[in-house]
């Protein structure tokens, strides 16, 4: 871990990245990536020690309440957030300036932060996104070995629906011939549903390659399903966009289940949902103060 000075937090689209790198080891993380031209190895975590202090600045100068976005590039809820807490602040900060946040995390420590969400949703708007990829623990473990299984996201997500808090599910990457089935996807839409998530994102069944992830996804390939990687060779090349060959079939059958039960699956509507920025009536947070 090492810290640097930053010269700003928010991007345009008022998404924020505390930290730099990720600890999580997904095999096929896309930030990885050498056009994100990270100027230090991936785990050795970048930690924007003036970020909070930009924060406050830039909620404190904003005209108007919006929806403040965290957890594209990096993990909210690495390892290292229990020790610095820099994710807590922010919302803390958040809350404070009367701005909602749409966070993105693949562990279950955001339920350490439940409560400040919690007080943000009772007044604003909290929103929880969770990526799953298998509903198989064991293939979990593997393909995103420092983070907490899928059973363990699926516990959070009940928690946070239990809460009040809305969730929406990234369903990506789906990985060809490790992820690709029938029964993964209709095992996640169907406990989706049971945990009550919204809606689930989902941009077609497969994943992106480029300089930097893929050859670290290659060489996890060749560790743990030796062979795959000249599959994945002979069949697609150098191509950015890695297709599932049972694409159309599993989008069909994500489409048609998600339709069944009553989940949002349109990715425009969901976005759209995510960045819309809503205040609570008073009405509504006075009888949430009387629960
Ligand atoms: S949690 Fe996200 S940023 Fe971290 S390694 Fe996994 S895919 Fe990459």
């Amino acid at each position: 871990m090492h810290y640097v000075k930053v010269k700003g937090i928010l991007s345009q689209n008022n998404g924020m990245n505390l930290y730099r790198g990720c600890t999580h080891g997904c095999i096929y993380c896309d930030s990885r990536s050498a056009c994100y031209q990270m100027n230090h190895a991936f785990e050795d975590i970048e930690v924007k020690e003036n970020a909070l202090v930009l924060l406050e600045e830039a909620l404190r100068r904003k005209r108007k309440p919006c929806m403040i976005g965290t957890g594209a590039m990096t993990d909210p809820y690495i390892p290292l957030e229990t020790k610095l807490e820099f994710t807590r602040k922010a919302l803390l900060l958040i809350e404070k300036y009367h701005f909602g946040v749409a966070l993105q995390t693949k562990s279950d420590r955001v339920l350490r932060d439940l409560e400040i969400l919690r007080r943000i949703n009772d007044k604003m708007k909290a929103v929880v996104q969770m990526t799953l990829t298998t509903a198989d623990d064991a293939l979990c473990r593997i393909i995103e070995p420092n983070v907490c299984t899928t059973r363990k996201r699926g516990e959070a997500l009940a928690v946070l629906h239990d809460n009040g808090i809305p969730t929406i599910v990234w369903l990506c990457p789906i990985l060809p011939y490790l992820n690709d089935t029938s029964e993964n996807i209709t095992a996640i839409v169907q406990m989706c549903h049971e945990v009550g998530v919204k809606g689930i994102l989902c941009f077609g069944m497969g994943l992106t390659l480029r300089q930097g992830n893929r050859e670290y996804f290659y060489r996890m390939l060749d560790t743990h399903f030796p062979g795959l990687k000249e599959q994945y060779i002979r069949q697609f090349g150098n191509r950015y966009e890695v297709s599932s060959p049972r694409h159309a079939k599993l989008m069909k059958l994500f489409h048609e289940l998600c339709e069944k039960y009553g989940l949002l699956h349109d990715n425009q509507e969901i976005f759209a949902y995510l960045n819309r920025f809503e205040e609570k009536p008073l009405f509504q947070q006075l009888s949430l103060w009387d629960e």
